[in-house]
């Protein structure tokens, strides 16, 4: 998450708009042992973004001389600490000549500084905007921290600025967690067969030890140096409960399992594969964001496997062209054939997913990407995209910063997340993308 350091004189509203950031999510405060006491730091979101806040309020209730020495300490450690400076000020006082020096210091530090004028809800706000636009750090955001106003400004001043910085959570790397799977599908999909066949012992799943608890099953590997962890399947608690053969696709099942997993492998028979319920499983895949492989299981029937391959393909892309290039992995859990390719698959759906593309290079491409094919003018004027960045992973989720946010067409924001797919190679993973005012 982006480390956003809340900066200014005391009483311009600094711990309002913590506390608005922090939200109800998290009340409870750290003050992390080691650092100085009354700095404060807590999880924060605006919207998408992901925000470690910096506070600097504590110092606020000194009344004696150590405040200015404990002010600069705080104001220190926060700029030190912060990928990106928060400098408020108040909007109804207008500049003073702490917020003055505030000023100096912040512009002489690398670190991107948005300016924010707080308490602008009231009309007569007005004067101390513009006076804070002479502090050097271009147009201020016009804030009401209290009254919550101002915060879609607040927002698109953040991406803006964080440029190469990255809102997307580092503990998302972290390359020991287990890369967590579910195998989803119709029942007699195949999709025991190829469970028993992946993890190679039977016994996996009809013993009561190995993993299985009452509502839930998982199993753990390691394929290639990485951690695999297969997780809650209908098939496999169908398994382990004693065979119901003629068992009715559970939807809640299904949905269960796709919400644990991080990649979710939908196994088709290959005979049906792609028909209207296999199509409402990988649209639920695709709306829970999750990285998707298809698999089409029983190849050790096909007759004439070249022809049939290239006919679900096609009708793989054509049905579900909002997962465009979804891996596809045709294979015989009974002969072993192909299943060789299932891990490697999963592995790419994972990476593909967790993809981050660097701002700089994101709004190269979209220059390039608006030009070749500008927005359509809406009432004789044009929507004109401004600035792009991905807010999150898992899935891919970008903002677009454009004037006329609220005209883009559903058919514009397609062909930009298309191409965005060819340009940044990202295929078959859902994506987001969400477009606002300004910028
Ligand atoms: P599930 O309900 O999706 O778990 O499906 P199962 O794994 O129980 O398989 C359903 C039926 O298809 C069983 O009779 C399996 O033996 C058969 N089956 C599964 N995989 C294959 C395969 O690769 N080739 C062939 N020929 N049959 C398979």
């Amino acid at each position: 998450a982006l480390k956003l350091a809340i900066v200014g004189r005391p009483n311009v509203g600094k711990s309002t708009l913590f506390n608005r950031l922090v939200g109800k999510r998290l009340a409870l405060v750290d003050d992390r042992p080691g650092v100085t006491r009354d700095r404060r730091y807590a999880k924060g979101s605006l919207g998408d973004l992901e925000l470690t806040l910096i506070d600097t309020a504590g110092f606020e209730d000194i009344t004696d001389d150590s405040l200015e020495s404990r002010m600069r300490e705080q104001t220190e450690a926060a700029i030190s600490d912060g990928d990106l400076i928060l400098f408020m000020v108040d909007a109804r006082e207008g500049v003073t000549p702490l917020d003055r020096i505030f000023a100096e210091r912040l512009r002489r530090q690398p670190k991107p500084v948005v300016l924010v004028a707080n308490k602008s809800e009231s009309r007569e706000s007005g004067g101390g905007v513009g006076e804070a636009h002479a502090l050097g750090f271009g147009e201020p955001v016009a804030l009401s921290a209290e009254h919550g106003e101002g915060m879609a400004d607040l927002y698109a001043a953040l991406v803006a600025a964080a440029g190469q910085e990255s809102f997307i959570a580092d503990e998302e790397d972290d390359a020991d967690k287990p890369i967590r799977i579910a195998i989803i599908g119709r029942p007699n999909a195949g999709k025991s067969t190829l469970i028993n066949r992946l993890i190679g012992e039977d016994r996996m799943l009809t013993g009561p030890e190995a993993g299985i608890t009452r509502d839930s099953i998982s199993v753990d590997w390691e394929y290639e140096g990485r951690n695999i962890r297969l997780v809650d399947t209908a098939g496999m608690r169908r398994k382990a409960r004693v065979q119901e053969k003629l068992e009715k696709l559970s939807v809640a099942d299904t949905i269960r399992a796709i919400t644990f997993a991080e990649v979710v492998v939908l196994v088709m028979d290959k005979d049906n594969a792609f028909d209207i319920q296999d199509l409402q499983l990988a649209d639920l895949v695709e709306r829970e964001g999750r990285a998707i492989v298809y698999v089409a299981s029983k190849w050790d029937l096909e007759e004439e496997p070249q022809a049939r391959l290239a006919e679900l393909t096609r009708l793989a892309d054509s049905k579900l062209s909002q997962l465009r290039g979804t891996p596809f992995v045709a294979l015989s859990a009974h002969s072993g054939w192909g299943v060789d390719r299932l891990m490697p698959a999963i592995i790419k759906a994972h990476e593909t997913w967790s993809v981050k593309v660097k701002t700089r290079d994101l709004n190269d491409w979209l220059a390039v990407a608006t030009q070749r094919h500008p927005p359509p003018a809406v009432d004789g004027k044009r929507i004109k995209p401004k600035y792009m960045a991905q807010t999150k992973a898992r899935p891919p989720t970008f903002v677009l910063f454009a004037s006329r946010a609220s005209s883009m067409p559903e058919t514009y924001k397609r062909y930009l997340i298309n191409a965005l797919r060819e340009s940044f190679d990202l295929p078959g993973t859902p994506m987001r993308l969400t477009v606002k005012s300004g910028g």
